[in-house]
C-alpha cells in the first residue's frame, strides 16, 4: 500500500482508497486522477508565476516610463508592484522546484 496525495485536498491518503477520507473526492485505484491533480497544479504555478512576471514588469514601466523621475503616488504604486511581483516570482519558483521533486 503505498501513500498519495489527494489531488483535492492534498492530504495523504492510501493509493487503494476508492475516495478520498477527508474530503471524499473520487480516487480511482490506477491513479489517474491524481496524476490529472498534479498536472492541473503545474498549470496553476505556471499561471502563478506568468501573473508574477506582469505585475513585474508592470512596475517597470509605472516606474521608468516616460524617462522621468518617479514621485509621489507613481513611486509608490511602482515600488509595490515591482515587490509583489518580484516576490510573488521568487516564491512561484521555489514551489515549482518544489513540485517537480515531488512527481519523481
Ligand atoms: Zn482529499
Amino acid at each position: 500500500m503505498a501513500l498519495v496525495q489527494c489531488p483535492v485536498c492534498n492530504k495523504r491518503i492510501s493509493s487503494k482508497a476508492g475516495k478520498c477520507p477527508h474530503c471524499n473526492s473520487a480516487n480511482d485505484d490506477n491513479g489517474s486522477s491524481l496524476r490529472i491533480g498534479h498536472l492541473k497544479r503545474s498549470q496553476r504555478l505556471m499561471n502563478q508565476s506568468f501573473l508574477a512576471m506582469t505585475l513585474f514588469i508592470a512596475g517597470v514601466v509605472v516606474m521608468f516610463w516616460g524617462g522621468e523621475e518617479p514621485e509621489g503616488m507613481r513611486l509608490n504604486a511602482g515600488a509595490v508592484l515591482l515587490t509583489l511581483g518580484f516576490v510573488g516570482y521568487l516564491i512561484t519558483r521555489v514551489q515549482i522546484v518544489l513540485h517537480k521533486r515531488k512527481s519523481v
